[in-house]
């Protein structure tokens, strides 16, 4: 009897199993399609300064609309795009889709002063990313410095000569770069020395107790106080209540990104926000001296 159970439990767990690689394999299959039917969009978050309303960026955050499961998150088939080599055609399709958007905005006069797009670890290693990067921006014709992009710790797991040269190049062509879900990676300190990046993004992990606990408020402090003795921009990210935006500013931290902001919104409700946000929205000058 007690084998005959054993025997169910395999046989369900099993199941599941298979279950579930047939679910992945249909997805990874349906996902090979999903750039030639169009089910891919972009929607924008923005990153504002110290006074929490004057918009400094855009991040760009990728979604599925997938025809029978509805919209599906990145954290779901970015990982599949990664294992199956889907990330480098997809990766083409959001910077283009993010340049293009962005001289649609600073056409209709409302853009963002930039768009961030995030690259993950395999379209960083890919030989053709400088190039793509270059032909997009010359066929779109967003100036460099309206893109930043935004890379993570784990870029440095790889040939570390290679990537200094890659991004060196990408800032040589007036792009900008920064480093996103800081403190949660490949922790080496020596990168940020031998790195040309602009900004540090602070992982949403510390910021979520920032004020309660007092180990998260000392991380937080130590990467604000860190990247500004490097001379990078820092950025929380994942900000979602007053109260942490009190701690974040008594820290000097004076770039926002979360839901306390806004949400990541679709293009049309992101082209409203930012019509919106231009008319309370202060000047450079003026931000810059309220700052800490
Ligand atoms: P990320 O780049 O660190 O993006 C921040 C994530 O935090 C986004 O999740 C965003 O929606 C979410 N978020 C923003 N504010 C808040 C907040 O206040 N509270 C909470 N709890 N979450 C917040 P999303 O859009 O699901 O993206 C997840 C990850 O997928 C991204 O993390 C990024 O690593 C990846 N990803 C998204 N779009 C792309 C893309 O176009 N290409 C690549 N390669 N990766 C992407
Ligand atoms: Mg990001
Ligand atoms: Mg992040
Ligand atoms: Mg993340």
């Amino acid at each position: 009897h007690a084998k005959h159970s054993g025997d169910s439990r395999h046989l369900k767990f099993a199941d599941g199993m298979a279950q579930r690689s047939i679910t992945m394999m249909n997805m990874e299959n349906d996902l090979r399609h999903a750039l030639n039917r169009d089910e891919l969009e972009l929607h924008y978050q923005p990153k504002v300064g110290f006074d929490g309303r004057t918009v400094v960026g855009a991040e760009a955050l990728i979604r599925w609309r997938h025809p029978r499961l509805g919209l599906i998150s990145p954290a779901e088939f970015i990982p599949l795009a990664e294992d199956s080599g889907l990330i480098i055609p997809i990766g083409r399709w959001t910077l283009a889709t993010a340049c293009q958007q962005m001289v649609e905005w600073r056409r209709r006069g409302v853009a963002p002063p930039s768009v961030s797009v995030n690259v993950s670890v395999r379209q960083f290693n890919d030989s053709a990313l400088i190039e793509t990067v270059r032909e997009t921006l010359a066929r779109t014709g967003l100036p460099a410095t309206c893109l930043d992009l935004e890379i993570t710790e784990s870029v440095m797991t790889g040939d570390v000569e290679r990537a200094v040269n890659t991004l060196t190049t990408l800032k040589a062509m007036g792009v900008t770069l920064s480093m996103d879900d800081f403190g949660t990676g490949y922790s080496s300190l020596n990168y940020l020395k031998t790195f040309p990046i602009d900004t540090l993004k602070i992982d949403q992990t510390f910021v979520r107790d920032v004020g309660q606990n007092p180990k998260d408020t000392a991380i937080v402090a130590t990467i604000v106080s860190l990247a500004r003795n490097l001379g990078f921009n820092v950025v929380a990210e994942g900000v979602e209540t007053e109260d942490q935006v009190a701690l974040l500013r008594e820290n000097n931290c004076r770039l926002f990104q979360g839901y306390w902001v806004s949400r990541p919104l679709a293009v049309a409700d992101f082209t409203d926000y930012l019509a919106q946000a231009r008319e309370g929205a202060v000047d450079a000058a003026t931000l810059d001296a309220m700052g800490p």
